[in-house]
């Protein structure tokens, strides 16, 4: 904390004790002096104030009037404010102590030093004088000194987290924050759907009246009735609010269903007659701005429908021409539920510094990767929106583009016009950004252009479609960038999963579980006698599935100097898990473990979403008969030295060398990857899943007894061996006979 507040800053301190409250007012009167935000806004945000309390600074922002950076930026760069970042965050520990987080929350304030003349803090409101003087009292009073106050200013968001990381700060407290922070009073609720029925029988009733009336009715005549927009909105509404994520409209022979879709799981919720059916999808599409007269083939469109004076929430429509008629599907898009702030995606504490860590280097590759449906978009969304600041460019290419951020260049991807990630990303170097994100790195070339723009001093993220963290280390040097760019360009690598949360209205303890099961899914020999777990069992609350929302499972591994080195001797995958896991890395399957001896998240839940890793327990043991591998899983990675072999059981495998096919294996019961049994030398060609596949593995490290178990396995590996010197005989023969030939 270096530099005094220059002479406009020290204007503004109290040089009398201000007890006229005008100190609370002086941030709105600073902003609207510098045209930040209008009369109207400020005279609105002291109505809030008067009404409900809190500060000034913190109801603009949740009104929506000023960004979080705001008020750091104007005192900082106009009113010599020095601005304090979380980074530079590193308080005192006796200052910590000897000032209670109670005397100090209220006024959103952050003790950073003493000095022999004055004490340093930083708060979110240093114009508000009242509050400092009063502060200036409390501190001298708990330090039993009498020292001035120099007092910077920081986001709300830096502070409330210094409070978590230094105050340790309980959830509850922590979340009284959070919970303020979105607090803004609705005024007029979303319009209540309570009674369906009635809605649908309105809307039949009246259409075969008109049916009876007037046989050539069209559809848009039909689609803007007043009981079809009524039904139609309440479709919409139910869905946005029972918090659902897509809506599912389908035609069949005898009903056009409704099913909605939540917390991953699609439910039913009505049958609307055959009646009203091309009314119904007519109204979505005019909502949607489609060609309604076209159904024969599929179209994509978007509903912005408004819930109030602030809240909108997009929709993403597409249709699709089916047997019965047009089937429609509705994402919601519902911006003020995605979940956007970084510290509330549920990291534990030393996972979310690590990611503080890695964000906050000046550039480097930041992955997330997990299968579809892992909440990959939210996190990355998440991030960006930590570092959206006026000082700073981000560009984004996205396929498609979900939700709409300020200050951000988003572009949507387009492949048939030839827009790909790879475009792009080319044309996103040359428009001079500090961050980029690209949706997805599925090819070499946006590959390479990702890695080149991490090296040249960009933050650039993006996501893969890997299981976890050390095995998209090895899916990225499959597509061909080389290892050595890999440990120098990556930063972090975060794997993730979804899983369901447990109802805590029902949870309940289920016992019963065998010690010995519960070791082999990963917990402590130690910890299992006292372990509770928790289960589902269902209620009202819960629509009875005993599950009510989700749940993130994180496995992060940062790219220390240690996993840089064994990233570029390119170690097999086992061998970086776990050197990446000595380094600090939790694997999603003990991450899972953790939430469920939280008790947030139930043992099966866990046990579908993650696998055990083959550190804990050997590979023939996790799974004594058959592996399953995935579309791309590599099973076998050239030149790697590990000496088991497989039998194919089921689907097919490609034979990769030198990153070329060289031949596919699609007969159940063939063998490959025993020559390394055998011999004991280094892998001559990659095995890669085609599809999803299923193998049995033998170690060949048991050679003997494997031969001694398996008769047919050691015909096989003789039958190879007997094979080999057949053809180095036949060699030799033709070697020898052209000798001659020539003499
Ligand atoms: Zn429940």
């Amino acid at each position: 904390m270096a530099a005094a507040p220059n002479k406009r800053g020290t204007s503004l301190k109290a040089t009398i004790k201000d007890q006229s409250g005008a100190g609370k007012l002086k941030i709105g009167e600073l902003l609207s002096k510098e045209g930040q935000i209008t009369n109207t806004q400020f005279q609105a945000a002291q109505n809030q104030m008067k009404k409900g309390g809190g500060r000034l600074s913190s109801i603009l922002l949740q009104m929506g009037h000023i960004d979080p950076e705001t008020i750091v930026n104007v005192l900082g760069r106009l009113y010599g404010y020095q601005v304090v970042k979380y980074s530079d965050i590193k308080p005192s520990p006796q200052l910590i102590q000897a000032i209670p987080f109670q005397e100090i929350k209220e006024y959103l304030a952050f003790p950073l030093g003493a000095r022999s003349d004055q004490i340093v803090i930083t708060m979110t409101e240093p114009t508000d004088t009242t509050a400092v003087e009063e502060l200036k009292e409390k501190i001298n009073g708990f330090l039993k000194t009498n020292k001035n106050l120099k007092v910077c200013v920081s986001t709300e968001n830096d502070i409330i987290e210094a409070y978590r990381d230094f105050y340790k700060i309980s959830e509850e407290e922590y979340k009284e924050f959070i919970h303020f922070d979105d607090e803004p009073e609705d005024e007029e609720p979303v319009t209540s759907v309570d009674d369906f029925g009635s809605l649908v029988s309105e809307a039949a009733d009246e259409l075969e009246v008109h049916e009876v009336d007037d046989s050539s009715t069209s559809d848009e005549f039909m689609a803007s009735d007043a009981p079809i927009i009524k039904l139609v909105n309440g479709i919409l509404t139910k869905a946005i609010q029972d918090g659902v994520s897509d809506i599912h409209i389908e035609p069949f022979e005898k009903s056009l269903q409704v099913r909605y879709r939540l917390d991953g799981s699609l439910f039913k919720s009505m049958n609307l007659p055959l009646s009203i059916k091309n009314a119904v999808l007519s109204r979505i599409k005019i909502l949607a701005e489609l060609d309604i007269a076209e159904r024969r083939v599929p179209q994509d469109g978007r509903i912005k429908l408004r819930l109030g004076k602030k809240k909108t929430v997009d929709f993403r429509v597409s249709t699709l021409p089916t047997l019965w008629g047009e089937g429609i599907v509705m994402r919601i898009l519902d911006q003020s539920a995605l979940n956007v702030d970084l510290s509330k995606l549920g990291f534990e504490t030393d996972t979310f510094k690590a990611i503080k860590r890695c964000i906050n280097r000046p550039y480097g590759l930041l992955l997330v990767t997990g299968p579809t449906g892992s909440g990959k978009t939210t996190t990355l969304y998440s991030l960006l929106n930590r570092l959206n600041q006026d000082d700073t460019k981000i560009l984004t290419a996205e396929d498609p583009i979900e939700f709409n951020f300020r200050g951000i260049n988003q572009v949507p991807v387009k492949d048939s016009v030839g827009m790909t990630f790879a475009a792009a990303l080319k044309a996103f170097l040359r428009q001079d950004p500090d961050i980029i994100m690209v949706g997805e790195i599925r090819d070499i070339t946006t590959a390479e252009i990702a890695i080149k723009a991490a090296m040249t001093g960009h933050l650039v993220f993006s996501t893969l479609h890997t299981n976890d963290c050390p095995s998209t280390i090895g899916r990225l040097i499959d597509i061909g960038i080389p290892s050595y760019m890999l440990a120098s360009a990556v930063t972090m690598v975060l794997s993730q999963r979804l899983g369901r949360r447990l109802c805590p209205e029902c949870k309940q303890e289920v016992t019963g579980y065998d010690p010995n099961e519960l070791e082999l899914y990963g917990f402590n020999k130690k910890e299992i006698p006292k372990l509770k777990i928790m289960g589902p069992k269902g209620c009202a609350h819960c629509n009875g599935t005993g599950y009510k929302g989700r749940v993130g499972l994180y496995e992060l591994m940062e790219v220390t100097d240690e996993v840089a080195k064994a990233i570029n001797a390119n170690v097999p995958e086992d061998q970086l898990r776990k050197l990446a896991v000595q380094e600090g890395m939790v694997t999603l399957r003990d991450a899972g473990l953790e939430k469920v001896r939280q008790g947030v998240t139930s043992l099966d839940e866990v046990l579908k979403k993650t696998t055990i890793t083959k550190e804990a327990l050997p590979a023939y043991l996790v799974n004594p008969d058959i592996e399953k591998y995935e579309d791309k899983d590599v099973i076998i990675r050239e030149g790697n030295n590990d000496i088991d072999f497989f039998k194919l059981v089921k689907g097919a495998v490609y034979v990769v060398k030198g990153g070329k096919k060289i031949a596919e294996i699609t007969e159940p019961g063939e063998y490959f990857g025993e020559m390394a049994a055998i011999t004991g030398e280094a892998r001559t060609a990659s095995i890669v899943s085609k599809g999803r596949s299923e193998v049995k593995r033998f170690p060949g490290d048991k050679l003997l007894e494997v031969i001694e178990k398996y008769p047919d396995v050691a015909n096989h590996l003789f039958g190879v061996l007997a094979n080999r010197l057949d053809h180095a005989n036949k060699l030799l023969l033709k070697t020898a006979a052209q000798k001659t030939d020539k003499h």
